[in-house]
């Protein structure tokens, strides 16, 4: 069977090394923080340098998109590389993406680019406020983000943004994205798979919810057909055009009927961890099937699921574990302000038994503050 180097070496790594190993594959990761290749879940276990690791395997992936542009053109000239670098570097540059997405005639929020004063201020006229800004490079679980909703904010959020442009310290210039703020009805994502033969399998669409600009909850359960028909066909245009391989996720807002392209993410996606219980196969283990040629495993969903991010906790009671349903996913990090430290997968027979669960959890994890949790469940009944 074969084996994969992962670019990063996070919790996507882990996962991907647990849902690889009853495969027969051997999975690795390059940590770029300390340019050596471990164990995805035992780090402290080095293998050795990149060249090492790149000679070594049979492909190569990437769990985040930030990957250094040097480190991607090395693993490309290989052949071995899925997705490939242009790919990668898309998900990475939100000018690339704001510029595929429009080649591609994908309907998202009206935006422009932002290099100067001059451009912030026709921004500002063109777009109309509220604004949110965005960094090009860089940016997760909402940082290097500025919501200009009052017009008296304009030149200190101006200040703040100049300053990081000028002290970014990328390859790439740094640059800003100044988009639309979107009224949407809620959020969802679709998490789907191409393979090196073109095969394409999807997820139905998750919805999700944000804490503080970090996903806190998603949740999957049946979808509407024209809605899943829109986002399949945003999905396919995308990975053809990018002749993409591998777990891609595209993040939408939901306008009444209609989907907008947020972004798009070239891995796996915090918003797929629920198929890890809710699907006939994770896409942990899909992206890895599409990586190394493999017919992809089946996207149904089983039964309706709900995923819990773990956020700056560390301290979960094992009462949890009492509710039925439970799978605890741990990510082993430690423990820091705003952190992803782990997920909980929740199913249910029915909507109305997960929402059931969800508050049980919800009143269990409250004593470890998690406030948003009970308002959602409580909505969700
Ligand atoms: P991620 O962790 O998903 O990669 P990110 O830092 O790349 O996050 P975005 O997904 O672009 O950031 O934005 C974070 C959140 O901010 C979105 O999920 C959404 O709730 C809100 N948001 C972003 N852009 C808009 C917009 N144009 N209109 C309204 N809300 C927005
Ligand atoms: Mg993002
Ligand atoms: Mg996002």
């Amino acid at each position: 069977m074969k084996k994969v180097l992962v670019l990063g070496a996070g919790q996507l790594a882990r996962m991907m090394d647990l849902a690889g190993a009853p495969l027969g594959m051997d999975i690795k990761a390059f940590d770029v923080r300390t340019n050596k290749v471990v164990h995805p879940i035992d780090p402290e276990h080095i293998y050795g340098d990149l060249n090492q690791g790149i000679a070594e395997c049979d492909v190569i992936t990437a769990e985040f998109e930030h990957v250094a542009h040097s480190t991607l053109k090395v693993c490309e000239e290989t052949n071995k590389l899925f997705p490939n670098s242009d790919a990668i570097k898309t998900g990475g540059d939100r000018r690339l993406e704001k510029a595929l997405l429009d080649t591609c005639n994908i309907a998202n929020a009206k935006h422009v680019v932002i290099e100067n004063k001059t451009d912030f201020d026709s921004a500002i006229n063109l777009l109309q406020l509220p604004i949110i800004f965005k960094s090009a490079l860089e940016g997760y679980d909402g940082k290097g983000q500025w919501r200009l909703k009052d017009p008296q904010q304009a030149d200190i959020i101006w200040q703040e943004m100049s300053e990081f442009i000028a002290n970014a310290s990328s390859s790439t210039p740094q640059g800003i994205i100044a988009e639309q703020m979107v009224a949407f009805d809620r959020e969802v994502s679709i998490i789907g798979a191409r393979s090196t033969t073109g095969e394409i399998a999807v997820y139905p669409l998750t919805e999700n919810h944000h804490t503080n600009g970090i996903l806190s909850v998603s949740l999957a359960t049946p979808v509407a057909e024209a809605l899943q028909a829109q986002a399949f066909e945003v999905f396919t245009k995308l990975t053809e055009k990018l002749n993409y391989v591998g777990v891609l996720a595209i993040e939408f807002f939901q306008v009444g009927e209609q989907l907008l392209v947020n972004e798009i993410a070239p891995r796996v996606h915090n918003s797929g961890h629920w198929t890890q219980q809710g699907a006939d196969t994770c896409q942990f283990e899909n992206h890895l099937r599409a990586i190394c040629g493999l017919p992809l495993g089946s996207t149904q969903l089983i039964r309706p699921t709900a995923m819990v991010n773990i956020i700056g906790e560390d301290d979960i009671p094992d009462e949890i574990f009492s509710i039925p349903s439970v799978a605890m996913h741990w990510y082993d990090k430690e423990k820091r302000d705003g952190r992803k430290m782990g997920h909980i997968n929740l199913c249910g027979q029915s909507e109305v038994e997960l929402a059931e669960r969800l508050m049980t959890l919800a009143a269990v994890l409250n004593k470890t503050s998690f406030p948003d949790l009970n308002n959602f469940a409580a909505n969700y009944l």
